[in-house]
């Protein structure tokens, strides 16, 4: 299988596509064709464990590249924690992708990426470069914790993370080291994008990004599409899935499980303020804005980097994307009435991205005909964000041990000026 960038202007193998991450062109990279399972994996699939579909689905975009033991052995490390889908009402499930060592989603993708780059690596030393606005920092850096060979450098914007958040990036230590930028999440993007494209520091090491452009990301967040659908499809019903999204890369590996085949009904990309995909879906302009702030700030997106790949998918056609996605946007005020209804009506606490994907499946009921069963992707643990979730519900809520013990350890950070060359200068004399 080739690995195409979206620009078009090249091509190359798995291998390669994942320790570049981004493609010289400025595109993301995209398989050639979006490989099919066979009649066999659907017929047998309410059977098969989340790591043997993991295997499966991986495979068909790994190819040749990596054994059957040796993809069959980083699956099982990747997926060792529960993804379960927990009835919420007669009709919506919520899929808790929460259970991994963060307790986000990223979880998921940022496992399988930094073990696929191990692997690839061979053991060359490599340098990590992530800018974060707070949960994939963390997941990243729990996935490359002790990997041999590798060096993680988190960029984070300093005082604007959440107290916990900036925990989890700042007290690892060993190969990681979180740098504490004077500036916003953007300055930190920007500085990320400047290292990495660099000439001198590119002569002196082997740079890779790990944000959420890179295609290792992508494959694995495709499983647990089909792991939700074999726990549900004995309902018999149409299965919706409603999506959280702020670079939608999550919706995107949902569009790839279904042009693997499987069966999904309905996808909706469900968005805070941040409305840029909502609105191409009913202007068909694509207008990128500055993000704005909200209580799903995991979501605050004003230029979806996967809007390219999804783009792709489609052709660049707005209606063949409307044929297979609707997007909704949905404000704070709205997000809150909802993680207080759920809870009193049905006992179930959703995290703020939850809560704004149980709005896109209620909005979605409205206009169908459809008697179907909602997934809503429960992202992050309600925890992650104790401030929101506590000041909304107006109780206190347990702090899970897996989190609490982020908090009893030190803070350990390098702080910088939001200045290129003063964090090229530390870089370049870092071994
Ligand atoms: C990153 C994130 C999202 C958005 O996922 P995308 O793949 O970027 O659309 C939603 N919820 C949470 C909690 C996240 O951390």
């Amino acid at each position: 299988m080739k690995y195409i960038s979206t620009r078009k202007h090249e091509e190359t193998n798995i291998k390669k596509a994942i320790l570049k991450g981004l493609a010289d062109d400025g595109g993301l990279f995209m398989p050639e064709y979006i490989p099919q399972l066979d009649a066999g994996f659907f017929e047998n699939l309410p059977n098969l464990s989340l790591q043997e579909i993991g295997f499966q689905v991986a495979k068909e975009f790994l190819g040749e590249s990596i054994s059957d033991d040796n993809l069959k052995e980083i699956i099982d490390e990747v997926l060792n924690f529960e993804i379960p889908d927990v009835k919420i009402t007669e009709n919506i499930y919520s899929l808790e992708l929460f259970h991994g060592p963060t307790m986000a989603f990223k979880d998921v993708g940022a496992r399988f990426m930094a073990r696929m780059m191990a692997y690839f690596s061979e053991g060359k030393p490599m340098k990590v470069v992530v800018a974060t606005s707070g949960d994939t920092g963390s997941a990243v850096a729990s996935g490359f914790f002790d990997v041999a060979g590798i060096e993680v450098y988190i960029l984070y914007p300093k005082g604007k993370v959440s107290p916990l958040q900036e925990k989890q990036l700042t007290t690892w230590g060993g190969n990681i080291k979180a740098l504490e930028i004077d500036g916003t999440f953007d300055d930190c993007q920007a500085l990320a994008k400047q290292i990495l494209s660099d000439e001198e520091l590119n002569q002196k090491f082997t740079l890779t990004s790990a944000n959420s452009i890179n295609i290792a990301r992508l494959i694995p967040q495709s499983f647990y599409y089909f792991w939700a659908f074999a726990q549900l499809e004995k309902l018999g019903k149409p299965i919706v899935f409603s999506v959280p999204s702020g670079n939608f890369g999550n919706l995107t590996a949902g569009l790839f499980a279904k042009k693997m085949g499987l069966p999904i009904y309905q996808f909706i990309a469900s968005t805070n303020a941040n409305d840029v995909v909502p609105n191409y879906l009913e202007t068909g302009n694509y207008e990128t804005k500055p993000s704005k702030q909200t209580i799903s700030n995991a979501m605050d997106v004003g230029n979806p980097s996967n809007f390219e790949r999804m783009k792709s998918l489609f052709n660049d056609d707005v209606s063949e994307f409307k044929k297979e996605i609707e997007s909704y946007s949905f404000s704070d005020e709205a997000t809150k009435e909802t993680m207080i209804k759920v809870k009193n009506d049905f006992g179930y606490t959703l995290d703020p991205h939850g809560a704004v994907a149980y709005l896109g499946l209620e909005k979605y009921s409205e206009k169908s005909s459809a008697d179907f069963v909602g997934v809503l992707l429960e992202t992050a643990h309600p925890a992650k964000f104790v401030e929101v979730v506590e000041d909304v519900l107006k109780t206190k809520i347990e702090i899970p041990e897996k989190l609490e013990a982020f908090n009893k350890k030190e803070k350990q950070s390098l702080e910088f000026p939001e200045d290129f060359e003063v964090v090229k200068q530390f870089l370049m004399e870092e071994k």
